[in-house]
């Protein structure tokens, strides 16, 4: 069967998979880790193993290589790839689906570095080192923001002077558009009326934004210009009166970009709980009677639920309520705060159901009188990935 290798190239990372359009686990998964230092290594799962060996590059280059060597080395699983499909973070407003690379797509995914500057410029550097290795595939590039570029402008566009927007395209894009891509598919499949429903999407992991989809398409999203925007985070701060950045930076004596870094990375669970940025780890410790962690988790659960309330003020009405994400699929303490604070929608959990659904399957969590079907539906954004390399390729 024909294989896709999905890349998901972060500035000191490579992810990768080989899996088919199926919905059939991986061939092959794995991780390549601190690129850039000389301690960066490789982890390949294969076959319920998982292997570790050193880069003898230490960059992006060393990453696929290693992938392009292990694949030489195991001529004997007969993989067939017949494309590689890159996710990258920001495609502007140049990209509103997934797209065959070839050097316009290339140079439009480096414009777009001005606003994914740790993202995009690595993303170009795999796709370059790719490319150079698996020179005769094609390649695909799938955007987290393209789904989102069906909002429309009193949506998208922040309430500053136009000329910012007209001259800069600063703006909201959204992100995650990949995983919303995917559940709005499986609802889809799920609901034959799905094309004329609304639903909201809780996307909730160590990154967390929320959707409204309405028939189909996003029409507004929680994240903004850059994915610090909206709900409060594992390390990021979501939404706050941008005045604080100033202050953080005077009181501080550091610059307006160290005090931007706070907001990214020092914020959110971590900060609130002085814990970890790990909901596993706070809810554990919320089970041990630790205030900071039960605080974390309500305001956690606040901010989610506050900006499903504020997307859905784009919807007639709510008749799907999805989560998903690591905390989303796996949390039933967090899936109940939010929901409890969304009564006024007449969202009503099965608190059974909501606690025993099995985890990694779609599991429906509702309660008979809940006016919102309120469904757990693990994601895959990679799936998705290789399901749009697969059909770009057949289409060319
Ligand atoms: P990323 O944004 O990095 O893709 P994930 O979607 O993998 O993040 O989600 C990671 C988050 O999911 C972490 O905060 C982790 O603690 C949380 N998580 C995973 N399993 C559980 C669980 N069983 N209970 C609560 N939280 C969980």
């Amino acid at each position: 069967m024909s294989q896709v290798l999905v890349v998901n190239c972060g500035s000191s990372s490579l992810k990768f998979a080989i899996m088919d359009g199926s919905g059939a686990a991986p061939l092959l998964e794995g991780i390549a880790d601190r690129l850039g230092s000389e301690h960066s290594n490789i982890t390949f799962k294969f076959n319920g193993q998982k292997v570790e060996q050193p880069l003898h590059e230490h960059d992006h280059k060393g990453a696929v290589t290693a992938i392009k060597q292990w694949i030489d080395d195991h001529k004997d699983l007969n993989i067939q790839l017949v494309g590689i499909g890159h996710r990258v973070v920001h495609g502007g407003e140049t990209f509103s689906q997934s797209v065959l690379i070839d050097e316009a797509v290339l140079q439009g995914i480096d414009d777009c570095s001005k606003f994914a500057p740790l993202h995009n410029p690595a993303h170009v550097k795999g796709i370059n080192e790719a490319q150079a290795l698996f020179g005769d595939l094609p390649h695909v590039a799938v955007f987290d923001t393209a789904f989102h570029q069906t909002m429309e402008a009193d949506q998208y566009l922040y309430p500053i002077p136009m000329r910012l927007y007209r001259e800069h395209h600063f703006r909201k894009y959204g992100f995650h558009g990949t995983s919303y891509r995917y559940i709005s598919a499986k609802l889809a499949s799920l609901n034959e009326n799905f094309g004329s429903q609304n639903t909201l999407i809780a996307h909730l992991g160590n990154g967390a934004s929320v959707c409204a989809v309405r028939a189909g398409k996003s029409v507004d999203t929680s994240m903004g210009i850059t994915p610090l925007e909206g709900l409060m985070m594992g390390t990021r701060s979501g939404s706050l009166d941008p005045s604080l950045l100033s202050f953080i930076s005077d009181a501080e004596g550091i610059s307006m970009k160290q005090a931007l870094d706070i907001l990214n990375k020092e914020s959110g669970l971590k900060g609130v709980s002085e814990i970890s940025n790990d909901c596993r780890t706070i809810e554990t410790a919320q089970a041990a009677g630790d205030d900071r962690a039960e605080l974390a988790l309500n305001m956690f659960a606040s901010k989610a639920a506050k900006h499903l309330a504020s997307v859905a003020t784009n919807l007639n009405s709510v008749d799907h309520l999805v989560f998903t994400g690591g905390i989303g699929e796996n949390s039933p303490v967090l899936r109940d705060k939010i929901c409890e604070r969304l009564k006024m929608m007449g969202v009503r959990l099965d608190q059974n159901l909501n606690q025993t659904c099995p985890r990694g399957e779609i599991s429906q969590i509702s309660s008979d009188t809940s006016s919102a079907n309120i469904w757990v539906i693990p994601t895959n954004e990679e799936l998705l990935i290789a399901q749009d390399t697969l059909s770009l390729i057949d289409k060319h």
